[in-house]
């Protein structure tokens, strides 16, 4: 099973386990509450919600735990990424706040803009054994937001090496694996290393 609640992560998960034939069902669809995450690090919050899931449903749970880590807000959000886009989860909202911030720090240039996506993914197994992996992708935010492609924070960052966000990118683009895709995002780099691990 997927242990999120969060329908952007969801689709992307679904999509990196379909090409190994695995077929997951999400900690929402089974109706199970949502763990606080009370880790003070993106692998310990990973490892929350993997191992309440599991617990709750006796099955192989999958999880993430990721944000944006902005070099010149000293790593904010990071791993309270999506608690700043608050309880109506108003993403528009935290990443003006991001915006703002950068402009009071006088953060105008490229390079005073560097930002990287952090995942940390956990499968926590019914007899309790984990396994743990983490991976990043590196970029630059811009303004304003770009494209309404992806979730979260992708309209207003763009990858090194691209001259899109992953807001303007097709999800094969963002997180398509090679062949078909050139493995971008954080989240498919974990992935690969995770599947190495336990899948093939
Ligand atoms: P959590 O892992 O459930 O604590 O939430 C992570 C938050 O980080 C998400 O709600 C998004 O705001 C942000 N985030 C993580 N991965 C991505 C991504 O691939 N694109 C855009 N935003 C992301």
């Amino acid at each position: 099973m997927i242990a999120t609640h969060n329908p952007g992560k969801l689709a992307e998960m679904r999509e990196l386990l379909a090409p190994h034939g695995v077929e997951a069902i999400s900690a929402g669809e089974l109706g199970l509450a949502e763990p606080e995450e009370t880790g003070d690090s993106f692998v310990a919050n990973a490892r929350i919600k993997a191992v309440a899931a599991a617990e709750a449903a006796h099955l192989p749970a999958f999880a993430d735990d990721s944000g944006i880590v902005v070099e010149a807000l000293d790593g904010a959000p990071g791993i309270f990424s999506a608690r700043w886009a608050g309880e109506g989860k108003d993403f528009n909202a935290a990443m003006t706040r991001i915006e703002r911030l950068l402009q009071e720090r006088g953060a105008t240039q490229p390079s005073q803009r560097s930002a990287h996506f952090v995942s940390a993914l956990c499968v926590a197994w019914p007899d309790g054994h984990l396994e743990e992996v983490e991976a990043r992708a590196d970029g630059t935010l811009v303004w304003p937001p770009r494209g309404t492609a992806g979730f979260g924070y992708d309209p207003m960052f763009m990858p090194d090496g691209h001259s899109r966000t992953f807001g303007e990118m097709t999800s094969l683009e963002k997180h398509g694996l090679p062949p078909l895709g050139l493995g971008l995002s954080h989240r498919a780099r974990a992935f690969v290393k995770l599947a190495e691990i336990c899948l093939d």
